[in-house]
Formats: structure tokens, sequence, C-alpha cells
């Protein structure tokens, strides 16, 4: 029993990720991670980014690193004026205290704004790290150790959460933050973050929210959630 359900259920969905990512390639590509962006950069662009489009998260980010170019100014900074300047990407009085707190447990625990040491920490350890931290989960943990340190580490957000469920690969309960530790085991780690990027373009090209376009969608003949729709259009 993992991830409590029966070991052939297992087997089954994880038998699904070769022929989903298969068919994803061919449809998104293969995203390859490239090294580059700073983890304390991304955690910051993470709490940003809470309930906000991609585009507002990086005008508040870039105007946040404008006002001051190095965390210890923001952290010293009047919190009002932090929230004043991230306005734009909403929910500025949760979010600018957040990133605040957030900034000042890495200075207290690492004597300084850097977290460059868990590219060496085992991963389990690293997610625990970050997690321990104020108002940081695993999804943004696992963004950072995904995008910043290019490690196996899955994020479910919103996109990969729904296609994983109507594909068959997330059971239909489980939500997205206990989701995480099953996609990291369903999908091999050196596919982790391709296979999360793909899943993010199916969601936002093809598999909406609301009106999937299942008609031209090369994964229908595997999905499991269309498979259902036809089994109810046929039975009415
Ligand atoms: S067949 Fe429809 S529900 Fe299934 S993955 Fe494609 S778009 Fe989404």
């Amino acid at each position: 029993m993992r991830f409590n359900m029966p070991a052939e259920e297992f087997e089954g969905r994880r038998a699904k990720v070769a022929p989903v990512a298969a068919i994803l390639g061919e449809c998104h590509g293969h995203p390859v991670w490239r090294a580059g962006v700073d983890p304390v950069d991304e955690l910051v662009s993470c709490v940003l980014s809470q309930s906000t489009n991609d585009s507002n998260r990086d005008r508040a980010f870039d105007a946040l690193k404008a006002r001051w170019p190095d965390w210890r100014g923001v952290v010293e900074a009047p919190t009002d004026e932090v929230i004043a300047t991230i306005r734009v990407a909403g929910l500025a009085n949760q979010k600018g205290p957040r990133i605040q707190a957030l900034l000042r447990d890495i200075h207290e625990q690492q004597g300084a704004f850097n977290i460059d040491f868990l590219a060496d920490l085992p991963l389990d350890e690293a997610t625990a790290w970050l997690t321990s931290l104020r108002g940081v989960g695993p999804k943004t943990a696992a963004i950072v150790l995904c995008f910043a340190f290019g490690r196996p580490s899955l994020p479910v957000d919103t996109h990969v959460h729904r296609v994983g469920k109507r594909l068959g690969l997330i059971p239909e309960r489980m939500s997205a933050e206990r989701a995480h530790p099953l996609m990291a085991a369903l999908v091999p780690a050196e596919q982790h973050y391709s296979f999360h990027i793909q899943l993010i373009l199916h969601g936002r090209e093809l598999c909406h929210a609301r009106r999937p376009d299942c008609a031209n969608c090369p994964l229908s003949a595997i999905c499991d959630w269309y498979s259902d729709q036809q089994a109810e259009a046929s039975s009415t």
C-alpha cells in the first residue's frame, strides 16, 4: 500500500506515465531545464505568484528589485512600503509581510540571503527545510527545487493537478498538496521538469478547466475523463 492505494493501482497509474509523456512530447516538445535562476529570487517570485498571473507576478518582482536591489533592503523597509511596491501582484497586504518574514527566516538560519546549500542536501531534507519556512508549502518547495536547482521535484500546480486527475494519474479526491509525493514517485526523476512543463502547456492549450478541447486532444484515447464522458453520453 503506497499513497493510500493498493500496489496494483499505483502500478497502473505509473504504467500510464510513459504513453502520456510520449504524446505530450510530440504535442509540446521536450523542455530542458537550464540553470540561471537564483533560488531566493525564485522563492520570492513564488510568493508573489499566488492568485495572480505571470505578468503581474513579474511586474511586482521587478518593482521590488528596482526599489531594493538587495534583500536586506526589503527586510529593513517599512512593511507598508513593501506592500505598496508589490501591489500589482494582488493580496499585497498578505504577500508583503510574508516575503519579509521569509527573508528574515532565511537570514537568521543561514547568515545570508542565500539557500544554495539546498543543492547538496538530500531531496527530502531540502523539501523539509523549505517547508519549515513560514508560508512555504509543498508546491513552492517543489518549484524552487525544480526550477532553481534542477532537482527531481515535480510541482503540482492547478494545471498539473487538473490534467493529472483527468488522465488518471492522480486520484480524483487527492489534493494538489498530497499529489506532490505521488507524482514524484510516478514520473521518472529525469522527466520531472519536462513533464511538469508539458502538463502545464496541455492545461493551458487544450485541457482547459471548464471546456477541455477533447476533440482535438491527442491524449483522448488514454484519458480516463474522456472515456467516462463517452460512456456517460452513450448511456443516455
Ligand atoms: S482528452 Fe480532454 S480531458 Fe483528457 S487530457 Fe485531453 S483535453 Fe483533457
